[in-house]
């Protein structure tokens, strides 16, 4: 006996629509959406925007990148978005800034 109208009616939600807490997530992942970090390092190179502190090869995983409005999603291709920070300068970023509020009211 064959199985028939075996379709669901789940509706798909669109890739575009990510909660706050996928958005979160992937920050606190630090890579997801991957090649951004490469390019940002590319276009201001491996210094960090605020202590000015530099890299090189060996000690480039010190060095992220900030989205300067908070969306990560928010990549243009100029790099207007991004700032590259050392780890230590990013976290201080974001223990008062943008990100703060939004895990603030993730928690509640
Ligand atoms: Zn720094
Ligand atoms: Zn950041």
């Amino acid at each position: 006996m064959r199985q028939r109208n075996f379709r669901k009616k789940t509706p798909q939600k669109p890739a575009s629509e990510k909660s706050v807490a996928d958005i979160v997530r992937e920050l606190r992942a630090g890579n997801a959406s991957g090649d951004y970090r490469e390019q940002s390092l590319k276009i201001h190179g491996l210094i960090c925007a605020k202590c000015g502190r530099e890299f090189g090869p060996k000690d480039r995983h010190l060095l992220t990148v900030h989205h300067k409005d908070g969306n990560n999603r928010n990549n243009p291709p100029d790099g207007s978005n991004w700032e590259n920070l050392c780890v230590y300068c990013h976290e201080d970023e974001h223990s008062r800034g943008l990100l703060a509020d939004y895990l603030k009211q993730q928690d509640r």
